[in-house]
C-alpha cells in the first residue's frame, strides 16, 4: 500500500488536560471525534506514553481545548514536546493562558476557540494507545477563530527545517522537527530499536526522514 494515503485524512488539533489530585499536565492530540449526538459522545484516542493518558485512567474525566488559527508553534512546545513526568507543564504556563474549569481541570484560553469537558464511559486497550469513549458534560466558546486543522499547522506553524551541517547523516522528525543528528549521537538512526521515538513528540522512526 502507498503509506502517503494516510496523510490525506483530515483531523483537528487539541489540548487535551486531565489531573490527579497532585498534578494538572496536558498533551496535544489529533484524534478528537464526536460519535453520536443524542447522547453527546466525543472519542479520543492517547499514547499510553502520555502522562496524561495515566491521569485520565485514573481520574476517569479530561478537557478538549481546540486549538484555532491563532495559536503560535510555543503551545505545541509547551504541551507537546516534552513529559509531564519530567515536568510541570502548568507551574511554568502564563497565568492568562489558561483557566480551571468547573471539573476541577485546567483549559487553554490562549490559542485556542473553545473547550469542553468530558466523562469517560467506555476505555479500550489499543496496544500501544487508549481509546477513550466519553460522554460531553460541558462547553464553551472561547473566541471566533477558524479551528486548526492538522494540514493548517505542518503549512503555517511548524518551522521550515534549518540545514544541520554535519560529519554524519541527519534525520529530521517530519511532524515536530527534531533532528537526529548521527554523528553527535553516536547510533546510526537505522540502529535505533524499532520501537524508538521522536524525544519532543513521541513519534514513531517512520516519521523521520534523511535531510537531504
Ligand atoms: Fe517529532
Amino acid at each position: 500500500m502507498d503509506n502517503t494515503v494516510m496523510f490525506k485524512l483530515t483531523y483537528g488539533l487539541f489540548v487535551l488536560t486531565a489531573a490527579d489530585d497532585k498534578k494538572a499536565n496536558g498533551c496535544i492530540i489529533n484524534t478528537a471525534i464526536q460519535q453520536t449526538a443524542e447522547p453527546n459522545r466525543v472519542s479520543i484516542t492517547v499514547n499510553k506514553q502520555n502522562y496524561t493518558e495515566g491521569l485520565i485512567q485514573k481520574s476517569g474525566k479530561f478537557n478538549l481545548s481546540f486549538i484555532d488559527e491563532s495559536a503560535e508553534f510555543s503551545l505545541f512546545q509547551h504541551f507537546g514536546f516534552r513529559s509531564g513526568r519530567d515536568a510541570d507543564k502548568f507551574a511554568d504556563l502564563d497565568k492568562a493562558a489558561y483557566e480551571t474549569a468547573a471539573n476541577g481541570i485546567p483549559y487553554i484560553k490562549k490559542g485556542c476557540n473553545a473547550f469542553m469537558s468530558l466523562k469517560v464511559e467506555q476505555t479500550i486497550d489499543l496496544g500501544s494507545h487508549t481509546l477513550f469513549i466519553a460522554h460531553v458534560e460541558d462547553g464553551e466558546n472561547l473566541s471566533k477563530n477558524a479551528s486548526m486543522s492538522y494540514a493548517f499547522y505542518h503549512a503555517n506553524v511548524k518551522p521550515k527545517p534549518q540545514e544541520v551541517k554535519s560529519k554524519g547523516k541527519v534525520w529530521v522528525c517530519k511532524i515536530c522537527g527534531y533532528v537526529y543528528d548521527e554523528d553527535k549521537e553516536g547510533v546510526a538512526f537505522e540502529d535505533l530499536p524499532a520501537d524508538w521515538t521522536c524525544p519532543w513528540c513521541k513519534h514513531g522512526k517512520q516519521d523521520f526522514e534523511l535531510q537531504k
